[in-house]
């Protein structure tokens, strides 16, 4: 089986690339737009991949996109990070595009939609303290108010909504027969009163990540998104897609840690020979040439069965996908590192960064553990 692409994505591919190289393709270059390297995403750069058109790849046209389906999109997903632009708030929006597609109104939708195409971010957030891999447990209260709604309590672990235009909430509305039952998605625009964002200092530094608090936090009556209580069945349908986002980003990350060894090993010199060249080294490169491969064709294949059956959900392909893509790049991150001694370790090398990358990967969007057990789970177990 092969990948077959398009001539107009493999022209899209050539452009991010080209794009990459040109905007921070040394280092000095994203040390400039990531303030020293701490800023994951860079606004100017997100307004300049507005500008040329590639933010609403798989957004309708009529609300200001291109119109082009899963397979479009992890390109440009494998191409943010396989070029190290700092977009990283493109993953949560992703997100949250495929959300107001489903389920937004009219109006929800040229506003969310319309600003995501010309640059803006979006952040969503179901975990809290109590409420991690068991998301169903989650107790931030929404209730009704006078022309709107009101939200009370803590949300944490929220990525890029110190950048986000708005924060889409899981939050309770009531306590149902269920747990998964009287969940309601609502947004909240950045600045709100009553929204406090405090950043969590992370492996990756001061703005990755936030915890959210809120304290009588007013929101009119058009932030909800879909059915009040519907925000389970809501979440579910989302699944595909949040998990090839993240697959789409990590298989860029895996493709970009594996060409930087590629490249060391070939220039660096011990004993009078490349170190590539010792058996050590090579069989292993050749093992993380492999699982690459395989990589990029699982990671295709199932963007292009979504495309194929956008309403169905793939749980088991979907979870496969996250599982590998995520456990593939950080494999190759640390074997990088390993390859590249101490310079390895080194922050005026990019492989720490793909190290820390590589390590998150397998925590965030759902565990690696949780993905095994849906797995299972598919297969009667
Ligand atoms: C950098 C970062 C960014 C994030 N961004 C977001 C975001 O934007 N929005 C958002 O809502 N959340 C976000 N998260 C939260 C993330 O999804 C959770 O951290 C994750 O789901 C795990 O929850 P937890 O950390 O509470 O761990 P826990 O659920 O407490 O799990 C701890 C350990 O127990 C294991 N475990 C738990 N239950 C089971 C089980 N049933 N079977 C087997 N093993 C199990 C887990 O796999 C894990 O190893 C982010 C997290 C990080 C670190």
């Amino acid at each position: 089986m092969s990948i077959k692409f398009t001539p107009e994505q493999e022209a899209f591919k050539a452009a991010i690339a080209d794009f990459a190289q040109r905007e921070v393709g040394t280092k000095e270059q994203r040390l400039k737009y990531t303030n020293d390297g701490t800023e994951p995403t860079s606004m100017e750069i997100m307004r300049k991949l507005g500008e040329v058109g590639w933010l609403g790849v798989s957004i309708p046209e009529e609300y200001g996109g291109s119109g082009g389906g899963m397979v479009d999109q992890v390109i440009l997903l494998e191409g943010i990070a396989l070029g190290m632009i700092p977009a990283a708030g493109y993953g949560t929006t992703a997100i949250v595009q495929g959300a107001y597609e489903r389920f937004g109104t009219e109006d929800q939708k040229r506003k969310i939609l319309g600003g995501i195409c010309e640059g803006n971010v979006e952040a969503i957030v179901m975990s809290e303290p109590g409420a991690g891999s068991d998301v169903g447990a989650l107790t931030c209260k929404v209730e009704r108010a006078d022309g709107g709604w009101v939200l009370n309590g803590q949300k944490t672990w929220c990525s890029n909504a110190q950048v986000s235009a708005n924060i889409l909430v899981i939050a309770r509305s009531e306590s149902g027969d269920s747990k998964h039952s009287g969940i309601t998605m609502i947004s909240v625009p950045a600045g709100t009163e009553g929204m406090e964002v405090r950043p969590i200092p992370t492996l990756a530094g001061p703005h990755e990540v936030n915890d959210i608090f809120f304290t009588d936090c007013f929101v009119p009556e058009d932030a909800l998104l879909g059915e009040e209580g519907g925000g389970w069945p809501q979440l579910m349908a989302g699944l595909n897609k949040e998990r090839m986002i993240l697959s789409g980003m990590y298989l860029g990350i895996a493709q970009r840690a594996f060409d930087d060894t590629l490249q060391y090993v070939k220039e660096r010199h011990q004993f009078g020979k490349p170190i590539g060249s010792f058996q050590a080294l090579k069989h292993r490169i050749a093992d993380m040439a492999t699982e690459l491969e395989c990589l990029r064709l699982l990671i295709y294949d199932v963007a292009q069965q979504i495309d194929e059956e956008p309403d169905r959900v793939f749980a088991r392909e979907a979870s496969m996908a996250k599982l590998k893509s995520t456990e593939v790049a950080k494999h190759i991150a640390l074997e990088g590192m390993q390859m590249m001694g101490g310079y390895g370790y080194a922050l005026e090398y990019d492989m720490e960064k793909h190290v820390r990358a590589g390590l998150v990967g397998t925590i965030f969007a759902g565990t690696n553990e949780i993905q095994r057990e849906i797995i299972g789970a598919t297969l009667g177990l």
